[in-house]
């Protein structure tokens, strides 16, 4: 498989049905995705920092923690139990950077976790700069009737009220220069009608994002967004779609293909680091050439 212009060295349409249980191993997917495991070089734009990634065994945020390692940082990363294979991996790949890795798994629905979190992290890496917030829950609904409050609480914990107890809990931890990073997504402009829930948190992350960081200024802390569209993760073939969108997936954009996370890297990389001094509340939009958000 390989696309047309301009990048086709990456994966296209049309994919094989791949169904994963929530929350998907990125060591089932065909193909596995890019994580920059063997391309990304750093050049030490993060040297010495010290961060914290949610969902960072898999996907975006995986891409973001071996970026981040070999960019020089030290990395602390959560996720859930059932994906402790793609943790482990991840940690190697850390450690073979030369840089310190933490594992905490653990559920972000619970305050008393996500503050947990923070502090591990803290004490594993000797302080805090960074927070990258990409763990998230997606899973479609084709009609309003049919989603339940249990499926719509779960969405808003993992996605808003987790993004809330974590930057609570670490901003009295962040020096001047530290930065957060959140991931909302094209779907916070576009809403699909079949993620009613996410879409909702997504604009609200946005939206968060905006408003914090204009409250966190005073302090020199920055506070950005992320807005993914398609990219190939295991959050994709675990509910979040319906398979028949999977096998499709990434066709709709211009690129005619889903990202691969490592091309997103680069732009958590930029906004983490002190590079981007005059860059707060911004939401950069990486959506395969649509354009949003505008
Ligand atoms: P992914 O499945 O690799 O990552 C999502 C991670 O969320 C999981 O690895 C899991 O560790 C974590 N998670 C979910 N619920 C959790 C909970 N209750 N407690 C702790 N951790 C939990 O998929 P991804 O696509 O890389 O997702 C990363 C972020 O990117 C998400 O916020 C997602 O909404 C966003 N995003 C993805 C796309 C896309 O097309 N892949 C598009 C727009 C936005
Ligand atoms: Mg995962």
């Amino acid at each position: 498989m390989s696309s047309s212009a301009p990048s086709p060295r990456y994966p296209a349409p049309p994919f094989a049905e791949q169904a994963q249980p929530w929350p998907g191993l990125q060591s089932k997917m065909d193909p596995r995705p890019d994580c920059g495991e063997t391309s990304y070089r750093g050049n030490g734009r993060l040297a010495g920092r010290r961060a914290l990634i949610t969902g960072g065994d898999s996907g975006i945020g995986r891409a973001v923690a071996i970026a981040f390692a070999r960019e020089g940082a030290d990395v602390a990363i959560n996720y859930l139990h059932p994906e402790q294979g793609d943790a482990d991996e991840v940690v190697e790949l850390i450690r073979a950077a030369g840089r310190v890795a933490v594992a905490v798994p653990g559920d972000l629905r619970s305050e008393q976790f996500c503050a947990k979190l923070v502090e591990d992290a803290a004490e594993g890496l000797g302080g805090l700069d960074i927070v990258v917030n990409c763990a998230g829950r997606q899973h479609y609904c084709d009609d309003i009737v049919e989603l339940s409050t249990e499926e719509f609480d779960w969405t808003l914990k993992t996605n808003l009220y987790a993004l809330f107890w974590l930057i609570k809990a670490a901003v009295p931890r962040l020096a001047p220069g530290s930065a957060i990073i959140t991931t909302t997504s094209r779907n916070a402009y576009d809403p699909n009608k079949i993620l009613i829930d996410y879409a909702l948190t997504k604009a609200g992350i946005a939206n968060m994002t905006r408003g914090l960081g204009k409250q966190l200024l005073p302090r020199g802390i920055r506070v950005n967004s992320v807005a993914p569209g398609p990219f190939w993760t295991p959050l994709q073939v675990s509910g979040a779609q319906p398979q028949s969108v999977v096998e499709e997936f990434g066709a709709e954009v211009a690129y005619r293909r889903p990202g691969q996370p490592v091309e997103i890297a680069p732009v958590y990389v930029t906004l983490a680091s002190a590079e981007s001094s005059y860059v707060t509340g911004q939401v950069w939009g990486i959506t395969g050439g649509d354009g949003e958000p505008g």
